[in-house]
C-alpha cells in the first residue's frame, strides 16, 4: 500500500467527498451539531477517513454538548499527533492522524476531570466507525 503522505493532493480530492477534503487537508471545521457522529454513542472504534488508522474507541467518546464529537482520549498506540496550533487568532493544539497527516480537530484541557480533564473535539467528517463485532 502506498504510504498515505505520498498520495498527492490531487487523489485526495477523488478519494474524499468535498467536506471530508475541506476537513482533513484544508484543516476546516464543520458546522457545530452538523457532523454524522456528534450524537453517535454505539460501541466500536472511530477510524481515519482518510486512510483507516484507528483513532478513538467509544468508550472514550463522551457528551461534551460542544457539538462535535468529543473523547476523552485517543486509542492506545499511535494513531494521533498533536501540534502546537495559533492560526485564527488562538493558541490551540492541533490533532492530525499520525499516518495520513490529516487533519482531525483540537484538544482542549476541558475534558470531564474524572477522565484526565482533556477533550478531543473532533469533526464528524474525519472520521469512519466500525461497528463492534
Ligand atoms: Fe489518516
Amino acid at each position: 500500500m502506498t504510504d498515505p503522505k505520498d498520495i498527492s493532493e490531487t487523489e485526495w480530492r477523488e478519494k474524499l467527498t468535498p467536506e471530508q477534503y475541506h476537513v482533513l487537508r484544508e484543516a476546516g471545521t464543520e458546522r457545530a451539531f452538523t457532523g454524522e457522529y456528534d450524537k453517535h454513542f454505539d460501541e466500536g472504534e472511530y477510524t481515519c477517513a482518510g486512510c483507516g488508522t484507528v483513532l478513538f474507541e467509544s468508550d472514550a467518546k463522551y457528551n461534551s454538548g460542544c457539538g462535535w464529537p468529543a473523547f476523552t482520549k485517543p486509542t492506545d498506540g499511535d494513531g494521533v499527533d498533536e501540534h502546537r496550533d495559533t492560526s485564527h487568532g488562538m493558541i490551540r493544539t492541533e490533532v492530525t492522524c499520525s499516518k495520513c497527516a490529516g487533519h482531525l480537530g483540537h484538544v482542549f484541557p476541558d475534558g470531564p476531570p474524572e477522565a484526565g480533564g482533556l477533550r478531543y473535539c473532533i469533526n464528524s467528517a474525519s472520521l469512519d466507525f466500525k461497528p463492534k463485532d
